[in-house]
C-alpha cells in the first residue's frame, strides 16, 4: 500500500489540528467574558453618551427654543422638523420674539452624529444618556416636542407664561432669571386654533 503523501510543514495533520481547536477553545475559557446581562443589568452610558436628545428650559420654565431651524439645516440626515411661530404677550412659549411651535425628530433616521446640537445657538437642544430608542412601529420613532421638552424643575411654570416682570430676552441669556417670578401662571393657549380647556379657563 502506497504512503500518503506528507504536507510540507504538518508533520501529522491528522492529530494536531483537532488539538490546536481544542487549544482555542481553552484558552478562551480563562479570557475576561464580554457577555452583558442585558436588560436585567444596564451599565452607565460615558457622561458625554450621544442619546436620545432634550429640549432644554430656562430655570423660569420658559422654552430656550427660538425655532430659528438651525438644527435641521446641520442635520445630515434629514431627521429634524421645525416650525417656528411668534411670541404675543397674551400666549409666550419663549423670552424673545420666536418659539418652536412643532419640532420633531424621526429616530428612524437619526444616526446621534450631536451636530445638530452643536448648531443650536441657545443650548436649547442636548443630548441625554438615554439609548432605548427601539420600537416596532415608524410612526412611534417620530417623537414630538411635548415627548422632547424636558420635564418640569422646582421653581418652574409650564409654558406658555410671561417672561419675568422687569426683564428682557437679555437677561434670560445672561442667567438673570433664576425662577419663575411669584404669582406666575400658565396663560391659555388659544393662538394655535385649540379650544382652551375648561381646567384651563379656570386656572
Ligand atoms: S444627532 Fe445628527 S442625525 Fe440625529 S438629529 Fe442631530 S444632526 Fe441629525
Ligand atoms: S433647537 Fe436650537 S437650533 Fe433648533 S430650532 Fe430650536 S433654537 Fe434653533
Amino acid at each position: 500500500m502506497a504512503e500518503e503523501p506528507k504536507e510540507a510543514g504538518h508533520t501529522s495533520p491528522g492529530f494536531q489540528n483537532p488539538v490546536a481547536g481544542f487549544g482555542v477553545t481553552f484558552k478562551a475559557m480563562f479570557k475576561k467574558r464580554l457577555t452583558e446581562q442585558y436588560p436585567e443589568q444596564r451599565k452607565t452610558t460615558a457622561p458625554r453618551f450621544h442619546g436620545r436628545h432634550q429640549l432644554n428650559r430656562h430655570p423660569d420654565g420658559l422654552e430656550k427654543c427660538i425655532g430659528c431651524e438651525l438644527c435641521a439645516w446641520a442635520c445630515p440626515a434629514d431627521a429634524i422638523y421645525v416650525e417656528g411661530a411668534d411670541n404675543t404677550d397674551e400666549e409666550r412659549y419663549s423670552p424673545g420674539e420666536r418659539y418652536g411651535r412643532v419640532y420633531q425628530i424621526n429616530y428612524a433616521r437619526c444616526i446621534l452624529c450631536g451636530l445638530c446640537i452643536e448648531a443650536c445657538p441657545t443650548r436649547a437642544l442636548t443630548m441625554t444618556n438615554e439609548f432605548e430608542l427601539a420600537d416596532s412601529s415608524r410612526a412611534n420613532l417620530i417623537y414630538t416636542k411635548e415627548q422632547l421638552l424636558a420635564g418640569l424643575e422646582e421653581g418652574m411654570v409650564d409654558t406658555p407664561h410671561a417672561i419675568y416682570p422687569g426683564t428682557d430676552e437679555q437677561a434670560y441669556y445672561r442667567g438673570l432669571v433664576t425662577e419663575a417670578a411669584p404669582g406666575t401662571e400658565r396663560q391659555v393657549a388659544v393662538s394655535k386654533g385649540e379650544e382652551p380647556s375648561q381646567e384651563e379657563v379656570d386656572a
